[in-house]
């Protein structure tokens, strides 16, 4: 029974958690790839969609609170009785 030795490992991209093995000639034989970069590197665009949300939910309840147009932040206090934002045109309720 022959059991092949197992490659020598050459770290390619080590931090992407890649490697990759040669045969003597130079000769690509296999590429290992380690998968915890995998999730952590999916996680980052639901992560990041989520961080807009909660900021953009942040922004209009600040300029809401400070009086200002959700949309682009002027202020209304003093603009109130034209229905609309002079600055950016957005209409507004109260
Ligand atoms: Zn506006």
């Amino acid at each position: 029974m022959l059991i092949a030795a197992p490659p020598p490992w050459q770290p390619t991209w080590q931090r992407l958690g890649l490697a990759t093995a040669t045969d003597p000639a130079g000769r690509l034989t296999a590429v290992r790839v380690t998968v915890y970069p995998v999730p952590v590197l999916s996680a980052v665009p639901p992560l990041l969609w989520i961080w807009l949300l909660v900021r953009r939910r942040w922004v209009r309840r600040s300029r809401a609170a400070k009086g200002e147009c959700l949309a682009c932040g002027y202020d209304l206090r003093a603009s109130r009785a034209a229905g609309r934002c002079p600055e950016c045109g957005a209409g507004f309720r109260g």
